[in-house]
């Protein structure tokens, strides 16, 4: 061990305690690697800090000893952007032990929580108090506040209730000089000054550690009316939910779409699922209606809006959700569309997002420049229809076990098409480190610039993250 590593060992162990600063190879290699297991260099050590003060000060020691520091939150991360990359000399800085959530506020509708709070512990202590807040993802069993807010994550109701983004009134963040900036204000108008904490929405640790947030919260839905629809396209999808939406207005609290592709994947593959209406797709549309009043008659909007479209013709087969069992049956579809094409083996994911109105042409021009590189591709798009975001993703062609070294190509049609569409390379992810190159190609200079100044300014040694984002 090198005079520098057990020095800056030493100082860190006595600074966070043998339990905030791992060093075992176990350890390293947990924490070391993405969750897709795709991106990871092994760090110098693991810091666990358990208060915003030693996060301060793990910073500075780190800028003292010429160490980077990647933030980790649950590591759920599809985009490298939690572990180290090529070259760095750095260590992860986990948030984990920092989960106390501070207090609720049912005045203010407000929670304050520290940054390592796992989203799921918050939606079951809010449970109890009839309040919610509205984000919901599938890995929210581990990804925490911090690593939620940095990467400004969406879900399936952002339709409603919007990204991460609008949803924190208020942070707390450790700078990359060790400053902390205390924003944490419960105050839904502030405008005095920049926005400073949509700064560090989607800033991916590259410009600080988020320590604490205030969050905004809303009343817990009491009445659910959820339906399940077949259609005959996704143009039809796209008419039907803008329908919806003009029928049953701020009810509408998700609709998301699969196609017989994807259901069928996922029936072959994933245990428990049945399929749920008599007649097949090719499109899926799932809607859900929430409110918090009790007596809200939901089922009656949603059963009248729906008649129209039986009428019209448009739908070609749906069911309304009977009961709870049913309901968590048709999300369950949804839900396991990534593990169904999982199970099936090699795959391309793209996440991606056009506007609304352009969705179904996007989808019809990726398919077909996708077929054109390779084909006989098995096209997978499922996603949030209410926002436009596509997780566009792609199976060999049948009986075959890989792209053909088509991999590169076949993204390229599919970015390309998403930018041609006025959408965008990256809808709920972020960049991290797998998508930095694709920014670079995709964004304008004049945009990439003015995020290399920022990051430029407040991390002038470009020792927060390294390598992502910018
Ligand atoms: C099964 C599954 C389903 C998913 N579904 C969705 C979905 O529907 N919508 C969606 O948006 N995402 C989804 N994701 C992606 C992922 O869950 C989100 O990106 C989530 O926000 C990551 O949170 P995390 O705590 O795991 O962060 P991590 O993966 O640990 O970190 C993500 C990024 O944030 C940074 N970071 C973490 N904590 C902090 C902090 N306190 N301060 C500063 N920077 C920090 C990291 O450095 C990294 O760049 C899904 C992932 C999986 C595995």
């Amino acid at each position: 061990m090198s005079e520098f590593s057990s020095n800056f060992d030493q100082r860190m162990r006595a600074l966070l305690g043998e339990n905030g600063w791992l060093k075992g190879q176990a350890e390293l290699d947990a924490y070391g690697r993405d969750w897709l297991k795709r991106y990871g260099e092994t760090p110098i050590g693991i810091a666990r800090p358990g208060s915003t003060a030693e996060v301060a000060a793990v910073v500075r020691l780190a800028a003292q000893h010429g160490v980077t520091i990647s933030p980790q939150g649950g590591n759920t991360g599809l985009n490298g952007g939690s572990v180290l990359g090529a070259g760095d000399r750095g260590i992860i800085l986990s948030l984990a032990r920092m989960n106390r959530l501070v207090s609720v506020d049912p005045i203010d509708f407000t929670a304050t929580v520290e940054a390592g709070v796992v989203l799921a512990a918050l939606h079951a202590a809010l449970e109890e108090q009839l309040l919610c807040f509205p984000l919901h993802l599938g890995a929210e069993g581990s990804a925490q506040i911090g690593g939620l807010i940095s990467t400004n994550a969406g879900g399936s109701h952002a339709m409603r209730y919007g990204m991460m983004q609008d949803l924190v009134l208020g942070l707390e963040v450790v700078l990359p000089d060790g400053a902390i900036w205390n924003g944490a204000r419960a105050l839904i108008k502030d405008n005095a000054g920049y926005q400073l904490r949509r700064l560090f929405c989607g800033a991916e640790g590259t410009l600080g550690i988020v320590t604490r947030a205030v969050l905004r919260l809303f009343p817990a839905p009491r009445g659910k009316a959820t339906a399940l629809l077949a259609l005959d396209s996704l143009a039809t999808a796209q008419t039907i939910g803008a329908f919806l939406r003009a029928r049953a207005g701020e009810f509408v609290a998700a609709m998301e779409f699969f196609t017989e592709i994807g259901l069928a994947l996922a029936l072959k593959h994933v245990g428990g699922l049945t399929r749920p209406l008599e007649t097949a797709g090719p499109v899926y549309l799932l809607v859900e209606l929430t409110t918090s009043i009790e007596e809200m008659a939901l089922d009656d909007i949603l059963e009248r809006a729906l008649a129209a479209c039986f009428e019209a013709g448009t739908v070609v087969d749906g069911a309304i959700a009977a009961n709870e069992t049913q309901r968590a049956a048709f999300w369950r579809l949804r839900e396991e569309m990534p593990e169904g094409q999982r199970l099936e083996g090699a795959q391309i994911k793209h996440d991606v997002a056009a506007p609304v109105a352009r969705l179904a042409s996007f989808v019809a021009a990726a398919s077909t420049a996708a077929e054109a590189v390779l084909p006989g591709v098995r096209i997978n798009p499922f996603g949030h229809l209410g926002d436009g975001n596509v997780h566009f993703n792609l199976s060999p062609p049948a009986g075959q076990s890989d792209f053909a070294g088509r991999e590169a190509l076949l993204s390229e049609a599919i970015y390309d098409a998403a930018v041609a569409h006025d959408g965008t390379i990256s809808a709920e992810h972020g960049l991290g480190q797998a998508k930095v190159a694709l920014a670079n190609r995709y964004r304008s200079a004049t945009e990439r610039d003015l995020m290399r100044r920022i990051k430029t300014s407040l991390d002038p040694a470009n020792r927060m993250n390294p390598g992502k984002v910018v």
